[in-house]
């Protein structure tokens, strides 16, 4: 049974790849061709699973299964950069679409008085000028890899925006995409939407903790006014 929601929050917390900008695909690919280059072998459903680790710990830890020995920084390296470029080929270094009606659950927000976070593990430099520009006028904050020691699953990113954002946990609200990113967000003690625009399994999302989840924006965006309605 899902839980559910009386009235809506006050702020709400958005993770950035897979819930504002369809970039996981993107990321899949670039992936699973970084691994190959060393023959690892990775799947488009394991880069879903490890959305929001770090790419140096699961290069590590997936070296380590396949040849039995400690690889060496050089080519946790290689491969990282080899990634990097590999996406910003197949996006042709443009900012990746948005995620469908992610732009109609904002305005629908703020039209409401809801302040609206993100809150990414992206460390991406030109990362709060993109937002910035692409979602004007909306965001109250931004807390990236720059504000944090600790990454999702830690709730160390979830917490902070919670303490800027200056209201009660119980009038916060998470939207997620990806298991660890849940993790984190019920480890904060806030509650947590999964909106499943990958290729997971639902069922991966609520094995995570999600309190609800979604298959699409405009499914959030219809059960977000049918909150409100009944307030
Ligand atoms: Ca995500």
């Amino acid at each position: 049974m899902q839980s559910q929601i009386t009235k809506l929050p006050k702020a709400v917390f958005f993770d950035q790849d897979g819930v504002l900008f369809d970039s996981m695909p993107f990321h899949a690919d670039a992936w699973v061709k970084a691994m190959g280059k060393y023959n690892l072998p990775y799947t488009a459903l394991d880069v879903y699973r490890n959305e929001g680790r770090t790419g140096s710990g699961v290069i590590r830890e997936l070296y380590q299964r396949v040849y039995g020995k400690d690889i060496s920084q050089e080519i946790i390296d290689d491969i990282y950069a080899y990634k990097s470029n590999q996406f910003i080929e197949l996006t042709g270094g443009k900012l990746p679409n948005l995620i469908l009606d992610i732009r109609n659950v904002l305005s629908y927000l703020k039209s409401q008085g809801v302040d609206c976070w993100v809150v990414t593990g992206s460390g991406q430099r030109n990362l709060i000028n993109n937002l910035n520009n692409t979602f004007e006028g909306i965001f109250t904050g931004i807390i990236s890899a720059f504000d944090v020691t600790h990454g999702k699953p830690h709730p160390e990113p979830y917490l902070k925006a919670w303490e800027r954002c200056g209201f009660p946990k119980e009038e916060c609200a998470v939207v997620e995409n990806a298991p660890l990113g849940i993790q984190a967000a019920k480890a904060a003690g806030l509650f947590c939407f999964a909106v499943n625009t990958g290729i997971l399994p639902d069922s991966d999302l609520i094995e995570a903790g999600a309190d609800m989840v979604l298959p699409s924006m405009a499914a959030l965006l219809e059960y977000l006014q049918s909150v409100t309605s009944n307030q």
